[in-house]
């Protein structure tokens, strides 16, 4: 704990006295009760052993009867002579450090820069609830039926060993690893010390300063490494899409399948569209199967209109 001389300076003179002068060497006249030490940055460390102690004594005392100051171990005035029976003693306080000086000067907040701030959020949300409106306004449009087309798929799977790469721990059961290495992980924060962070000064009133520390946790970025891995492994895989398809005349099937060996149908899948002729411009419209098959080419309706593009609903 480092211990550094404070000043003061003289309400009578002025003059600006060494913390270990109890009386200004200018006028003579003591440091009253209102002085306050401080500790300029370069002040350097006491090492003088007889400075140390007065510095450690604790604080200093004023007599009741003069206003005198006096060192701590003191039994009786130095000026006067009087007991110290009813002194004040001077405050020792911790005096925090100063907040740190920001890098570059916080701009000016003023009231019209944050008025801005709002009239843009105000603009957002409006541009937002606008594009909402569009995305999800309906609106009537007649329509013409223009071309009726169907199609229908199935997926082909096969049972293939695939090649993939992972960490050993995470491997499908029935894996075959056919290769191992050593990597990183993920990095894991660890403390590997600590160290001492000057916390600010303390005010021994005496004279004399003492820094404060702390201690505070040192961390470190570790790397924690693992076995990775690459394997075989027996799948399904998607190989081909089998696709039947045409238009309203012909009636709906699911293409043939031919599956070879290890191979199986995977997810099936039918859409029913009718091309829909409008004022302006042309809709495709996916109604389900069942409403599909209640129209015929040259119809005319009235379309619901989703955002302008999605047809919902023919009346
Ligand atoms: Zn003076
Ligand atoms: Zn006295």
């Amino acid at each position: 704990m480092a211990i550094r001389e404070g000043k003061w300076r003289c309400p009578h003179c002025g003059r600006v006295e060494r913390g270990a002068n109890a009386a200004c060497q200018g006028c003579g006249a003591t440091r009253d009760e209102n002085v306050a030490f401080f500790l300029e940055d370069e002040a350097p460390e006491v090492t003088d052993e007889a400075h140390l102690q007065r510095a450690r004594a604790g604080a200093e005392w004023l007599c009741p009867y003069c206003d005198t100051s006096n060192p701590a171990p003191a039994k009786k005035c130095g000026q006067c002579g009087a007991d110290r029976e009813g002194d004040r003693a001077r405050a020792v306080r911790e005096i925090p450090p100063p907040p740190p000086v920001p890098l570059a000067a916080p701009a000016p907040r003023s009231g019209g820069c944050l008025k801005w701030i709002v009239v843009l959020l105000v603009l957002g949300l409006a541009f937002c609830a606008g594009l909402g409106w569009l995305a999800f306004r309906e609106t009537d449009e007649p329509v013409m039926v223009e071309a009726l087309t169907w199609s229908r798929s199935v997926e082909v799977e096969a049972w293939q060993t695939v090649r993939e790469e992972g960490w050993l721990d995470e491997r499908p059961s029935g894996a075959r690893v056919v290769d191992r290495w050593q990597d990183v992980r993920r990095t894991e924060r660890v403390q590997v010390g600590t160290e001492r962070v000057k916390t600010g000064v303390r005010d021994l009133g005496n004279g004399y300063f003492e820094d404060v520390y702390e201690d505070r946790p040192v961390y470190d970025e570790r790397e924690v490494r693992d076995t990775r891995a690459r394997w075989d492994v027996d799948r399904w895989v998607k190989v081909r899409t089998e696709r039947a398809e045409g238009g309203a005349g012909d009636e709906r099937h699911w293409p043939e399948l031919r599956l070879g060996r290890n191979e199986r149908e995977g997810g099936r899948q039918e859409q029913c569209l009718a091309e829909l002729k409008g004022a302006s411009r042309s809709y495709r419209a996916d109604l389900g199967c069942a409403r599909w098959e209640q129209l015929a080419v040259g119809q005319s309706f009235t379309a619901r209109v989703q955002g302008g593009s999605t047809v919902k609903e023919l009346n």
